[in-house]
């Protein structure tokens, strides 16, 4: 059944070669039972290995039932591993976080036949292990883990079993159990091999080969070679339809049970997976919450410059170049009333305009202080601006020429001055000047960039000459009496201007003149980066959330590199445990995901309800975040699972 001949290996250790196996040629029949015996490095257990398919042979070739499969590939020799050959472990080789059962079970899962549970259950029994199907390898004997370790060996029905000192660690007890097992099984015609050191263990076998220095010295048959012919006609079309196709199409019992092994495998760590769980969720929930407020941001600004009017100009002194900058004398136009008087009368094109001034005033009421900033403009603002007070009035011609000392408040300002109480009729101090307050603007919101309704508005006269001490007005806001008059109104006033001012006719820096639409553009802009700002700090936290997530899985894939081995010592193939850890990977991102997206519209809301901002998730913002995170998942997790699947069977299993 077994032939191979002239293997070679070879271990460098630096400059000292090691022939582990130097020539060996071997050929051993369906239902023997072979021991294998030798001193302590003779290459006995590097043999097995070979035999097992868990190792290559440097050279050499190996024959199983007549066909050479030296080089075959990783998926066939996995098929192999799983339905061909049993190995038994001196260390037993359990996987530690699961049941007897559970580990018996194993080999089913990678033969894609895990509705044949049963039989996992069977082989237990067979073993004498009924009554501990539910003990982890933790909670049972040196005996007893060597009998599920048997059970497990056992379960896909292979031809060949191979057991590596399978009682060297074991009391005299349960060596006689386990040879007594191992023996039945022979009887039944399975194939066994074993590495013993134990001449008791020999005295069983029919076949017995000394080794020394990597090769046989002696190969001794102890009775008549044993033929069964139909073990040999079995064997050969198990083999031709392994080869023929070596996957068992089984795709989604097999995807159920990598996704109980990832649970499981998570729960096991549960503080690493909570960590790396928390990146993820922080990243989503924070990319969740600052889109949210970049487009709540924009959409208050957009509602409030739609409440401002089409039809509304701005007329500022200098240029926009020349803000912020030390302005030279005769660069900068300075308004006075007899402009704002000027551009009122251009009657064809404008239906009205107010000036405005504004300026940072401390209001005071009582014990309350509120630092705020105090407008000061005309009448017509109340209609222009749709700022007809919620309660109380406007103030009147009479009172801007007066300069009377009354104010209207933003709801922000009487919140936090009155708190409930109606401010109207109350006195308040503004930079220690009292006046009356005889309205309540109406609410306009906020975003996080700009509270509307943190404002106290005032006659602009009483701004001028009694707070702010000012000579001139800031700005004159006029409105067209149609949009498409904006243009004439534009050239109308900068005409009247350079009049006025005696400009030149190419001076054009010392006044601006702006429509809603530049406003617009500006604000727009300005939300623009702030939102990419924003949106960038939390893609970088998501990013090092990912970054979390590939560098726990690569430290599980190393902690576990044992357990890699012995899944693919018992059939796993390079895709299977890819598969294993990426399933692993996605679904914690995916946990980290979903409840990032919860936690981020949470924050939201708080934002909203606390803060006042204007927030709105979209449906955008989420849908973004949840493949995010997926593609994070996949992303940082094909790396550490691309590793763990690279792994040689046996350079894995001895991972320490
Ligand atoms: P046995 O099982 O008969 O005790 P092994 O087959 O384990 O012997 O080892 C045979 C020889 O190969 C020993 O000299 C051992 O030191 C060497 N050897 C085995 N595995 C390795 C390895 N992974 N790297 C280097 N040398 C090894
Ligand atoms: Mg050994």
């Amino acid at each position: 059944m077994i032939e191979i001949k002239d293997i070679y290996k070879t271990y460098s250790l630096g400059q000292i070669e090691v022939k582990a196996l130097d020539g060996v040629s071997l050929k051993i029949s369906s239902g023997e039972f072979v021991a294998i015996m030798g001193a302590s490095g003779s290459g006995k257990s590097t043999l097995m290995h070979i035999l097992g398919l868990l190792d290559r042979p440097d050279t050499g070739s190996y024959f199983l039932g007549d066909r050479e499969i030296t080089r075959l590939t990783d998926e066939t020799l996995a098929a192999l591993r799983n339905r061909v050959m049993g190995f038994v472990f001196q260390q037993f080789h359990l996987l530690p976080r699961m049941t007897a059962l559970e580990n018996a079970e194993l080999p089913l899962i990678y033969a894609g036949k895990r509705h044949l549970a049963e039989k996992a259950r069977q082989e237990i029994a067979g073993v004498g292990l009924q009554d501990r199907l539910r003990h982890r390898p933790s909670e049972l004997s040196g005996g007893q883990q060597q009998r599920a370790a048997i059970a497990r060996a056992l379960v896909n029905d292979p031809l060949i079993i191979l057991a590596d000192e399978p009682t060297g660690n074991l009391d005299s007890k349960s060596k006689e159990e386990i040879i007594s097992i191992l023996k039945n099984l022979n009887q039944k015609g399975k194939t066994l091999i074993i590495v013993t050191h134990e001449k008791e263990v020999a005295m069983h076998a029919r076949r017995v080969i000394q080794m020394r220095d990597g090769r046989i010295i002696s190969d001794q048959r102890m009775d008549q070679e044993r033929m069964l012919s139909e073990v040999v006609a079995l064997e050969d079309g198990l083999l031709d339809t392994i080869l023929a196709k070596p996957r068992k199409a089984a795709g989604q019992t097999k995807f159920l049970d990598y996704l109980r092994q990832a649970v499981s495998a998570m729960l096991s760590h549960k503080m690493r997976s909570l960590l790396s769980i928390l990146g993820i969720l922080i990243g989503v929930a924070s990319v969740i919450a600052m889109l949210a407020l970049g487009q709540g941001a924009k959409e208050s600004i957009e509602k409030q410059v739609a409440s401002l009017g089409s039809n509304l100009l701005l007329i500022r002194p200098g240029s926009t170049r020349s803000q912020g900058v030390a302005l030279q004398a005769g660069t900068v136009t300075r308004f006075t009333f007899s402009d704002l008087a000027a551009i009122s009368k251009l009657t064809d094109e404008v239906v009205r305009a107010y000036p405005s001034v504004t300026g940072r005033g401390q209001i005071v009421h009582a014990d309350k202080n509120w630092n705020t900033q105090v407008e000061g403009v005309g009448v017509p603002y109340a209609q222009m601006r749709a700022a007809i007070p919620a309660a109380g009035r406007f103030f009147n011609e009479q009172e801007v020429r007066l300069r009377e000392k009354v104010a209207l408040l933003g709801m922000t300002v009487a919140r936090e001055l009155f708190g409930d109480a109606n401010p109207v009729g109350e006195t308040i101090k503004i930079n220690l000047v009292n006046f009356r307050v005889i309205g309540v603007l109406p609410e306009k919101g906020a975003s996080a960039f700009r509270d509307q309704d943190d404002i106290v508005i005032i006659p602009v006269t009483t701004a001028m000459y009694r707070v702010l001490g000012r000579q001139y007005i800031d700005s004159i806001f006029v409105e067209a009496k149609a949009p498409e008059l904006l243009q004439p109104a534009q050239e109308a006033i900068s005409a009247l201007i350079r009049k006025e001012h005696r400009l030149d006719e190419d001076d054009n820096d010392s006044f601006q003149i702006r429509n809603m639409a530049d406003i617009k553009n500006t604000l727009e802009a300005t939300t623009k980066t702030m939102s990419l700002l924003l949106g960038s700090i939390a893609a970088i936290s998501l990013l090092v959330g990912g970054i979390g997530i590939m560098n726990i899985m690569l430290v599980s894939v190393t902690e576990r590199t044992r357990e890699i081995g012995l899944r693919k010592a018992i059939g796993a193939n390079n895709r299977d445990i890819l598969a294993q850890f990426l399933i692993e990977s996605v679904l914690m991102a995916l946990i980290g995901g979903l409840s990032g997206i919860f936690l981020g519209g949470g924050v939201s809301l708080l934002i909203n309800i606390f803060a006042g901002w204007a927030v709105r998730v979209s449906p955008f913002s989420v849908a973004l975040a949840a493949i995010f995170s997926l593609v994070i998942g996949v992303a940082f997790g094909i790396w550490p699972a691309h590793k763990a699947s690279r792994l040689d069977p046996i350079e894995a299993l001895r991972y320490e």
